[in-house]
């Protein structure tokens, strides 16, 4: 029997989470190699020219790639079911290079406003300076992206879920508009993991991921990836601007996100069950005035969401009664959840995003958001959710 095995197309998804681009040495190790190297060696001068020249495929150097980089790229991409993966040093880098390499002065783009605070930076203020035109428009508007895109556009950027409002963007009705205006669209995958959302199968062209997020989803490290079908866009724009411009993930970091990758799908199937049950249990709360969760019947886009995500997801949103004063009491009586405004971690995690992830933006551009001085993002964890709860119960009563 052979210390690799084949992978086989008929896999389930858990199979491929746990096995997928493992590629032993020779040492036949169970878990998948740490090869912590910065170079390679070559045999001969004849065997570096050949290297070099692209005639022999071998690894050259770990800014372009790496065995255990290398793995995790290729189990990312069995479980997107995407022809290409290729992995960055955090989730911004992912978002940034993925739009850059392909962008030049003149060029026009259109994305959601509700976007993360980094990523509505870059769209916002980092491609204008270069010349680049950007439209942000309300993304669950469709007459809104039709309007936008009746004029020629190079790439389409959205987020769905939202952060922090949970709004939810028709991936595939959006991906028909954009490729008639001739855009590749990118969908910022995060908030719906790559466990309940696949948007390149809904009509998108490339998904992003903070692999920081759920992929770790246990506080260790921070990565990115990017995973997409069309080989000239790889080799064209993503890997020349990769390669030269050197925002790579360390062997490290892809070996932990291995280890995550292994219980994504355990984990993410408890996040969500526990995040039901706290949407359920905060929507009956007289202090909350509202709780949005994609999967509640109250949320304005919940068969949208129903339709292209598996389940609600992992997060839960809500607002108290009594603005800022009572959100920030709520969130001083907590005795377990943690202020953070990091998500998708085993450890529930909370923050209040108008002081913290949308401080930047004027009272106006909240406003436009839906983000409201009493809203409070919650990052359900896998605790014990009688825990969870009570700690909220106990927490509301401060307000
Ligand atoms: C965290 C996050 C990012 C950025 O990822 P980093 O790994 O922190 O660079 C981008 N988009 C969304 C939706 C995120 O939550």
């Amino acid at each position: 029997m052979a210390i690799n095995k084949t992978v086989k197309d008929s896999w389930r998804r858990q199979t491929k989470l746990v096995r997928g681009g493992t590629n032993r040495s020779a040492d036949a190790e169970t878990s998948e190699g740490l090869f912590l190297t910065s170079g390679y060696v070559y045999e001969s001068p004849e065997e570096a020219e050949l290297a070099f020249k692209g005639e022999k495929k071998r690894y050259i150097y770990s800014r372009y790639a790496n065995p255990t980089v290398s793995m995790f790229e290729e189990r990312m991409a069995l479980m997107e079911d995407a022809r290409h993966c290729v992995a960055t040093a955090s989730g911004m880098s992912a978002m940034f290079a993925a739009l850059i390499c392909m962008l030049e002065a003149g060029d026009r783009v259109v994305a959601s406003r509700a976007l993360f605070g980094s990523c509505l930076y870059i769209i916002d203020e980092q491609l204008p300076k270069l010349g680049i035109k950007t439209e942000l428009i309300d993304g669950t508007d469709l007459n809104e992206w039709e309007r936008a895109l009746s004029t020629p556009a190079k790439a389409v950027f959205m987020e769905t879920p939202s952060n922090p409002t949970l709004d939810i963007i028709d991936i595939k009705s959006v991906s028909d508009l954009a490729h008639k205006a001739g855009a590749m669209v990118i969908v910022d995958n995060v908030f719906a993991t790559p466990i309940l959302q696949k948007p390149l199968e809904l009509g998108a062209d490339i998904v992003m991921y903070s692999a920081t997020k759920h992929i770790d989803g246990q506080g260790r490290v921070l990565g990115g990836c990017i995973l997409f079908n069309d080989t000239d866009y790889l080799e064209d724009y993503l890997k020349p601007f990769l390669r030269h411009t050197g925002p790579c993930m360390s062997p490290f970091v892809a070996w932990t996100l291995m280890k995550g990758l292994e219980t994504l799908e355990l984990r993410v199937a408890q996040h969500c069950k526990n995040a039901r049950h706290i949407a359920d249990f905060l929507s009956g709360q007289s202090v909350v005035t509202k709780t949005l969760y994609p999967e509640l019947g109250s949320h304005p886009h919940k068969a949208l969401a129903m339709q292209q995500m598996s389940a609600g997801g992992t997060m839960v949103t809500f607002e108290v009664k009594g603005g800022k004063e009572a959100a920030f009491r709520f969130l001083n009586a907590l005795e377990l959840i943690d202020i953070s405004n990091n998500l998708g971690d085993t450890k529930s995690l909370t923050t209040h995003p108008a002081t913290t992830t949308h401080q930047r933006l004027s009272d106006e551009q909240r406003a436009e958001l839906g983000i409201t001085p009493g809203m409070v993002r919650l990052s359900v964890g896998i605790e014990d959710v009688n825990d969870i709860e009570d700690d909220l119960g106990q927490a509301l009563e401060a307000v």
